[in-house]
């Protein structure tokens, strides 16, 4: 804040100045002249969620009076980015509280601005569990998601001389002023130790070890305060937090070596995105949260309607993929060993409680554990998944046409080499749904990692493409062009987002199309100024911005649209007098910390952009930047300036993409594969206002079956073979030749995820994309169809087909 401030008297102020002055004194223990911005933010974020607190308990209450079925939805991940703006968007008070702030000579603007992002997630599936805990409040389902509450969450990402360094996210150090800690919801979760049995047949597991996961509890506001569901996320700590006697016989670590141990658990969240961690930490992590969770849940069950049995009538738990798997034996333990039923019937109510999402077919993060380490950690789990499978098997024995092969593959104990329980397997027997995230994905789980399990349980598999929630990614992210809308078809879409589509007859009209334009100028503007600020790189407002933010990961081929940068720099440098359209190439994306080659993409994209920036002869009509530590508060302010929103994963491999739906959202085009999500945006907005480019997932598989050489794709493309020639050969690493050379190579030796095959169908795309470019007009239309088009995918519509097919709670 910039002083001197000009505070006024308290007469003169209204009642929720004062209120927030009241709380800055009392709760924060400051005044007026002592408070620091982060004093405001807090007594702000304490100020607002006195107001939401009556109606969070009335929601509660009013559930609670109808004997409402509550949806749980357990996801080791939520991106939730930040609460302030969102939360007085949604409540309708940004400008009351904006005007009291004013008061006191605080700009609400920039004290959002240092709210500390909620990182507790890698990527899409983790900003999926945000936006559909929001989009449950909205439609004002009562629902609690649940997860950890993790110290560190994901890491903040540095680029140091072109690399990335990995730094610990400390978003807690100023407090978290949104959260609740609930002392009194905490469980005991035990760990390794043994299992024995009576002769009544009763069944005693004697861990070894053991943690009490604590409750911290944030509340979600949804739509217009509509109501206000629970986020509940748990902490760790040890039962015994310091052992005297080992500490006053002078071993002070020892002393507090359990303590350290349980807050091990919750310090980060593994960076794995496709990788599965094999870490025995993250096991424990998983068996943690998805423990405390499901006792939560029967303890609220049985609190609430007595008996046990009609848990299926009365809660829906969602499995957001694998990692909270292990609750489906945890559920069984819990019934059967705390609440003795038989295990038929427990089996029963397992299967109707819980549904399963599946979010990649990629073999490699399909999770599976060494059985050795699950037997250790989790023993009288380990007895329930081999009674479980003896069941399915049997079932599965009955059935015509499962032969030795199919039995295999349908086993929750992968034998191939060292024995593994597989999680996927797990949750799909112990779920009445298994879903995946777009049509396509959906087919190809039928087809590949599920095909055996979909011919046993053929009416198990269904479809629920994901959905973003359009507060936070059109009406906070973008209140220009969420004005400009209104002013154009009135406030409709603002509670149903499909009635965008009434935006369609005004990409006829020429003045409406410029002022459609001049706010994604303004944007654009915007976010110049912002980078300029930040990384000291100039951008034209006037160029194309080209926006690929998402994980580095191979499949995603952020290397192709490198290699294009490439070739487009050479050819402009060769040909400087022709008519270039300028472009500004803009990435952003966190590489897993072990993933050397994706480490690699990024300091290739710094490189290309040192070089590319620097070299006068191209006239500044190309720029290239990596914007450093890509999260949700960084997605929302490049998502807006975007003209052109790169999707151009291997078809086949990207299960949904929710990225490719907040871009078009937002008015820009996508240049993309027929892969995930793109297949349905392509159906929303229309083959004219899309780039669709490359091989199908049907391609890719026949290719790679039959024998693909990319050595002669590439000798068969003589820009991508100069490029790769380029890049393997130094010229943009002269300080280290042989940096790229690997990374070349493994296009020449296996090129598994198509870059060469894709390589000549995507530069064409692009100079198609220059061409819709030079046509103002024609853009102009296809953008705002962009915008009318996609509020199917809004996650109330999600949702909301979740609640009808899947939970039955609509
Ligand atoms: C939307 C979003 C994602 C997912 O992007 P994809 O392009 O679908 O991979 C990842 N991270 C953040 C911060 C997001 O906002």
């Amino acid at each position: 804040m910039h002083a001197p401030v000009t505070i006024r008297p308290i007469s003169e102020r209204g009642s929720l100045a004062n209120a927030i002055v009241d709380t800055l004194v009392h709760r924060i223990g400051k005044d007026e002249q002592a408070a620091r911005p982060h004093d405001w933010l807090a007594a702000t974020i304490l100020t607002v969620r006195n107001e939401i607190i009556e109606r969070w308990m009335e929601s509660t209450k009013a559930a609670h009076a109808a004997g409402a079925k509550r949806v749980y939805y357990l996801s080791l991940e939520f991106l939730i980015g930040r609460l302030l703006r969102d939360t007085l968007s949604n409540l309708q008070k940004t400008g009351e509280i904006a005007a009291a702030l004013a008061e006191l000579g605080v700009d609400l603007a920039e004290i959002e601005e240092i709210e500390p992002d909620a990182a507790l997630g890698n990527g899409g599936l983790g900003r999926l569990a945000a936006c559909f805990m929001e989009s449950l409040a909205t439609l004002d389902l009562p629902a609690y998601g649940y997860g950890i509450r993790y110290v560190n969450g994901m890491f903040r990402q540095r680029i140091d001389d072109g690399w990335q360094v990995e730094l610990p996210e400390t978003w807690l150090a100023h407090g978290n002023p949104w959260e609740f800690e609930r002392r009194e919801s905490a469980y005991f979760v035990g760990f390794g130790g043994e299992v024995t049995g009576n002769e009544n047949g009763q069944v005693h597991w004697k861990p070894a070890e053991a943690v009490e996961a604590v409750a911290y509890d944030t509340p979600v506001v949804g739509w217009r305060g509509r109501r206000v569901n629970t986020l509940r996320l748990w902490s760790a700590r040890a039962f015994d937090p310091i052992k005297l006697d080992k500490f006053n016989a002078g071993d002070h670590v020892g002393a507090l070596a359990a303590q350290t141990r349980a807050e091990t658990l919750v310090r980060v969240l593994y960076p794995a995105d496709s990788n599965a961690a094999g870490q025995e930490l993250r096991l424990r992590q998983e068996y943690f949260f998805s423990s405390a969770s499901i006792q939560d849940i029967v303890r609220r069950h049985v609190q609430y309607f007595g008996d046990i049995r009609t848990l299926p009538d009365k809660a829906a738990i969602q499995l957001n993929d694998t990692h909270p798997a292990v609750s489906v034996a945890e559920l069984m333990r819990l019934l059967l060993d705390h609440h003795d039923l038989g295990f038929d019937e427990a089996w029963e109510i397992t299967k109707a409680t819980f549904g399963y999402t599946n979010h990649t077919l990629l073999p490699e993060a399909l999770e599976s554990w060494p059985l050795p380490l699950f037997e250790r950690l989790l023993p009288r789990h380990m007895q329930l998944v081999y009674a479980i499978n003896a069941k399915l098997l049997k079932e599965a024995r009955r059935r015509e046409g499962i032969d030795d092969r199919a039995i295999a593959a349908i086993s929750l104990i992968d034998e191939a080499g060292e024995r593994r329980v597989r999680m996927a397997n797990l949750a799909f027997a112990g779920a009445h749904s298994v879903n995946g995230v777009a049509a396509l994905h959906t087919d190809l789980m039928k087809q590949t990692v599920f095909a055996d399990l979909h011919r046993l349980y053929p009416d198990r598999i269904n479809n629920k493409t994901n959905g973003i929630t359009p507060r936070r990614w059109f009406h906070e992210c973008n209140p220009g062009l969420c004005a400009l809308v209104r002013d154009g078809i009135g406030e409709a879409f603002m509670d149903d987002a499909q009635a965008l589509s009434a935006l369609a007859p005004l990409a006829e009209d020429a003045g409406f199309r410029d002022r459609f334009a001049a706010v994604k100028r303004a944007n654009k503007v915007a976010l110049a100024q912002h980078l300029r600020e930040a990384m000291g790189v100039r951008l034209d407002p006037d160029a194309i911005f080209d926006v690929q933010i998402k994980r580095i990961h191979e499949y995603k081929r952020q290397l192709l649209n490198l290699i294009e940068t490439v070739v487009l720099y050479d050819q402009i440098r060769n040909h400087p007098e022709r008519d270039w359209t300028p472009r500004v190439k803009l990435f952003a994306g966190k590489a897993a910390s072990s993933y050397h080659n994706a480490k690699l993409v990024i300091k290739l994209a710094n490189d290309v952009a040192r070089r590319v920036n620097a070299d006068p002869a191209i006239g500044g009509l190309l720029k290239v930047a990596f914007v450093p530590n890509y999260n949700v508060s960084l997605a929302e302010k490049m998502v807006p300036a975007a003209d052109l929103s790169e999707q151009i994963s291997t078809a086949g491999m990207e299960a949904s993409g929710t990225g490719n739906m907040k871009f078009a959202l937002n008015g820009a085009l996508t240049i993309g594969t027929l892969d995930g999500a793109n297949v349905e945006i392509r159906d929303h907005v229309g083959d004219e206002n899309i780039v669709i480019f490359g091989l199908t997932a049907e391609e890719v598989a026949a290719k790679r079956a039959g024998g693909y050489v990319p050595r002669e794709a590439i000798e068969r493309s003589r820009d991508l073979a100069q490029a790769l020639d380029a890049i393997a050969s130094g010229v943009f690493s002269p300080d280290d030749p042989d940096r790229y050379k690997g990374l070349v190579q493994g296009l020449y030796d296996h090129d598994w995820f198509m870059v060469a095959a894709d390589f000549d169908a995507y530069a064409a795309a692009q100079r198609q994309v220059d061409g819709r470019w030079a046509d103002r007009a024609g853009w102009g239309r296809s953008a705002i169809l962009n915008t009318a088009n996609v509020g199917w995918f809004s996650s109330d519509r999600t949702i909301a087909d979740y609640a009808r097919e899947i939970w039955g709670v609509m």
